[in-house]
């Protein structure tokens, strides 16, 4: 039996920087995926001449190297960073509420006000002291929070100790009267999946502050090129990887872990392991009915499945500035009502609320073969009403709401349909069955207040066993890629603790 002191299950991002950390500390490790690529979410595939990313639409916390953000600095350590070509994009988002509402805000503090204040002039106060409050606000989440002060104390981080599990909607209506206003400076509650009012100030702030500093980011190529890279990082380091190869039951033993049985049925021995899973299936369907610890299942029983997405990936057999497509990131709303907009993420034939259109083109000229554009066009969804639908008319449902969305896009953008050349359809279960998440998952659990990773992590309570990925450390490509690397220096400093 092959013996490791580490097996990683998943090489989703979680799973991907665990990995590369734990073989970077020198330690044995064994990272398996069940798919034959690596990267979860963060991968590309092709249909005809292009090359369509599938998941990342922004990404928070890189900085550049002069001022590096905490993902930039992590990806540094690995050997990685160097190894990607960044594309920074100038603005955050354009919003656009036809009719109604047209603003692109850039993706610095000073652009973000002042683009805010020419719009809405008569809520300039209150959009100054907005702004004022997340900033200030998140410099005490920063100290009291993520750098831990052992002197934390409401008299010294009284902002924290008001506001961080505040919902952002009661915030905003402090500050701000327009529903339009409101929409603009909260519209990324999508990124998380969590309306204002379910979203705490926490989360809200921690967004803006990360895109804002560190500026939104993509990369040549797609995330593929940066899962490529940590499966390489780690391979270069003495790791081993098997791709097409599934774990499906932890061996446990007196009391801990022991090891890994994959699909094949083979064996492999390890004291620790690290899964990217969701703890769903790890401590549901791979842990042996003795270790599956009551009290686990009862505070995962706190918390719901966070929802998947609907996303049409599109190629255009046109250059973006024939349609006059002037920006990367576009939130498309047909009404102001983010509550409505998270009550329709349940359904399966609303028509389309809320709608990101990412245009890869404008900030990459080289994000589709010359003369072409790449677009991806994704509303989120939760899985559930998909999973009612029967096998004969998945292909109906599948293409119906597409068609909602596109004459969304059409009323904006006339002649857009004309133009597509290539187009795929990805709902909850074609995440369902790419992730091997409940109900298609993209950000593991929901994430409103009550579950505020202040109140703690999941810990399932098995020596031996650590999570890494969406479901303990928050969906997104920042927060996974981060997850993977606590995880790993929890489980070197387990094994140092050991060795002595
Ligand atoms: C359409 C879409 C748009 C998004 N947009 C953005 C964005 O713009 N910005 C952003 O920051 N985030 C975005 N996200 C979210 C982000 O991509 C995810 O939250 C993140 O990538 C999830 O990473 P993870 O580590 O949890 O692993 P996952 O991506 O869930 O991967 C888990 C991996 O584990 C493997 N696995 C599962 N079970 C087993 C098993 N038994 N054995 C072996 N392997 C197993 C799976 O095959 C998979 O590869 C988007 C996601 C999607 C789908």
């Amino acid at each position: 039996m092959d013996s490791y002191d580490v097996v990683v299950i998943g090489a989703g991002n979680g799973g991907l920087t665990a990995a590369a950390t734990l073989a970077k500390q020198g330690l044995k490790t064994l990272l398996l995926e069940r798919h034959n690529i690596p990267g979860g979410c963060a991968t590309s595939f092709c249909r005809g001449r292009f090359e369509f990313e599938v998941a990342l639409h922004q990404l928070s916390g890189m900085g550049n190297p002069s001022f590096p953000g905490p993902l930039r600095s992590m990806l540094d350590s690995l050997g990685v960073a160097d190894e990607i070509e960044w594309v920074e994009m100038r603005n955050l988002y354009r919003v656009v509420v036809p009719g109604k509402m047209d603003i692109t805000l850039p993706a610095n503090r000073k652009g973000f006000t002042d683009a805010l204040i020419e719009k809405f002039p008569k809520e300039k106060e209150g959009i100054e002291a907005f702004i004022d409050l997340v900033y200030k606000f998140f410099t005490e989440v920063i100290g009291a929070f993520y750098m831990r002060d052992p002197e934390i104390s409401p008299l010294k981080y009284p902002l924290y100790f008001k506001y961080a599990l505040t919902d952002t909607r009661t915030i905003m209506d402090e500050y701000l009267k327009d529903p339009l206003l409101k929409l603009a400076v909260s519209v990324y509650w999508s990124y998380v999946g969590a309306p204002p009012r379910l979203l705490a100030f926490t989360e809200y702030a921690a967004m803006i502050f990360a895109y804002i500093e560190f500026k939104p980011y993509h990369m040549k190529h797609g995330s593929q090129i940066l899962s490529n890279a940590l499966v390489d990082s780690f391979i270069k380091d003495g790791g081993d990887v098997r791709f097409s190869c599934g774990a499906k039951k932890i061996l446990t033993g007196q009391g801990r872990v022991t090891g890994v049985m994959l699909d094949s049925g083979e064996e492999v021995s390890a004291p620790y392991v690290i899964s990217n899973a969701s703890p769903m299936v790890t401590c549901g369907e791979m842990l042996d009915k003795e270790y599956q610890r009551e009290d686990f299942f009862r505070q995962m029983g706190g918390h719901t499945i966070g929802p998947s997405a609907y996303t049409l990936y599109i190629g255009l057999d046109c250059p973006h500035g024939e349609l006059g497509i002037t920006e990367t990131t576009n939130f498309i709303c047909t009404h102001t009502d983010m509550e409505r907009s998270h009550t329709e993420m349940k359904m399966r034939d609303n028509e389309p609320g809320q709608m990101l259109l990412t245009c890869y083109n404008v900030s990459d000229p080289d994000a589709s073969p010359p003369g072409t554009t790449q677009i991806a066009l994704v509303d989120l969804k939760y899985g559930e009403p998909w999973l009612s639908v029967p096998p004969h008319q998945y292909y109906d449902y599948k293409y119906l709401y597409g068609d909602k969305m596109l004459n969304v896009v059409e009323g904006l953008i006339p002649g857009f349909r004309a133009h597509i050349e290539e187009m795929e359809v990805a709902t909850p279960l074609t995440h369902m069955r790419y992730l091997n998440t409940p109900a298609g998952s993209i950000y593991g659990f929901d994430q409103f207040i009550r579950d505020s990773h202040i109140f703690g992590a999941l810990d399932p309570g098995i020596p031996g066993l650590y999570f890494a990925g969406a479901w303990v450390g928050g969906g997104g490509f920042q927060p996974t890629l981060m997850s993977g690397g606590s995880a790993a220096r929890a489980v070197a400093k387990k094994i140092r603790q050991e060795r002595g």
